[in-house]
């Protein structure tokens, strides 16, 4: 993913049908991070005058006497908040629990992008009374760096030149850096791969260092749990982190290696034949466009570890066109819904702004058919609907 203009991106799966309903990816006067949607979201429910219960996590689903139907939630206090027309599960992805993601994702120390309040609630919840799930071992990462000490990652990414190349735990090369990576996948050797998908050694050299902070601050993208809200600003020549030791110097390749405890001849050869590739003006192994192949020529050398930095999760409680949870057995889960993060709709496939996108769609869709369904249910019973 590079950072542009927002607005400016292109469908990133062009060749499916469908690609050219995408319309761009919009922000609100073009502005990045201001709180529009929030605000307008809020403004919905002050209108009608419906109040926000923070502190308040769910922890279990309430049946009817028969399982038959659920008729609300329990809090973690043990407060019960009953519901007319149904509960909808909005509780975003797993990708903050590492049990969760161990199981599904099959990663270990993951680091988070989003909110660390998306723990997979709504799966586990919905799981006990038996529905069924859909592809949960779907994910979204970029590729980024953790603080010391700290559960979220920042994205990281060299913005302004391109002396620099990934080197797997080995050492060695293995990937155009440079493919575009979307929300997630990039086309490597004519097929979608996962990128980042595996911890990564970012390896660049002093005069890429000088060029410029490698992770944005909030003037620059205004994205993410570390930036937005803990407020980290990565420093503009790279050198905080460095003497933070988050990102490792030495005067030589081979004293990085030592330090990244990679073998030394591997990542010199990796550099050497890198250097050798820019020279030429073409990366016939790996395909990296020659306009991006700037060589590491001058030390100090740096290196940081990447893991992939999760920023959302797709699976959870499958549900159908009306929102609704699916039992196992493919019938609905009588009042329970889902929308948004907990079971998006798109998989692999998608591309920016799909997920607010099938959050509006599917809680509006789950509100209308919950509402149509405390209506009928009141005029079952002769009770009025408030
Ligand atoms: C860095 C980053 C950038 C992104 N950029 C984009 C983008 O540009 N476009 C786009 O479409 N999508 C983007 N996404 C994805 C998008 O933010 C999510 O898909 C979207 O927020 C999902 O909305 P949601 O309401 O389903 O869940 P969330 O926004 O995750 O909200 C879930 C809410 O449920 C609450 N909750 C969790 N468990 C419980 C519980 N047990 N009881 C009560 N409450 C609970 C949480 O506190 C939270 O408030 C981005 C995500 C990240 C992390």
């Amino acid at each position: 993913m590079d950072v542009g203009i927002p607005g400016e991106f292109a469908p990133e799966y062009p060749e499916l049908s469908g690609s050219e309903a995408f319309g761009g990816y919009r922000s609100v006067d073009g502005v990045m991070g201001d709180g529009h949607l929030h605000r307008a979201l809020l403004r919905a429910l002050a209108d009608r005058g419906i109040p926000i219960r923070y502190d308040s996590r769910a922890v279990d689903l309430v049946t009817d006497q028969h399982a038959a139907a659920v008729v609300g939630v329990r809090t973690e206090d043990g407060a019960v908040l009953l519901a007319r027309g149904g509960v909808i599960l909005a509780t975003g992805g797993l990708e903050a629990d590492a049990e969760l993601v161990r199981e599904h994702l099959g990663l270990e120390d993951a680091s988070i992008w989003g909110s660390p309040a998306c723990t997979g609630d709504g799966l586990r919840m919905a799981q006990r009374i038996g529905a069924d799930l859909w592809h949960t071992d779907n994910m979204m990462a970029v590729t980024g760096i953790t603080p010391p000490g700290a559960r979220h990652g920042l994205f990281a990414m060299m913005l302004r030149r391109r002396g620099y190349i990934w080197a797997d735990t080995n050492g060695e090369r293995f990937v155009n850096e440079t493919a575009p990576a979307g929300h997630g996948q990039a086309l490597i050797d004519g097929q979608y791969r996962l990128k980042p998908d595996r911890p990564t050694w970012v390896v660049f050299d002093e005069a890429t260092r000088r060029a410029g902070p490698i992770s944005p601050d909030a003037s620059v993208y205004p994205v993410g749990w570390s930036v937005v809200m803990d407020g980290y600003a990565w420093s503009a020549d790279n050198l905080a982190e460095i003497t933070a030791g988050r990102v490792l110097r030495a005067h030589t390749i081979d004293e990085l290696a030592d330090a990244m405890g990679v073998p030394a001849p591997a990542l010199g050869e990796s550099v050497a034949a890198y250097n050798a590739d820019c020279a030429a003006g073409l990366d016939d192994r790996f395909g990296r466009a020659a306009a991006t192949l700037d060589p590491l020529a001058e030390g100090p050398f740096h290196a940081f570890l990447s893991k992939p930095v999760l920023a959302w999760t797709s699976g959870g409680p499958r549900h159908d066109e009306y929102a609704r949870v699916l039992r196992t057995s493919q019938e609905p889960l009588a009042g329970l819904y889902a929308a948004g993060g907990v079971s998006s709709t798109y998989s692999w496939a998608n591309d920016g702004g799909f997920h607010i996108a099938d959050a509006i769609v599917f809680g509006r869709i789950a509100g209308e058919h919950a509402a149509v369904r405390a209506r009928q249910q009141s005029a079952a019973t002769g009770a009025g609907v408030h």
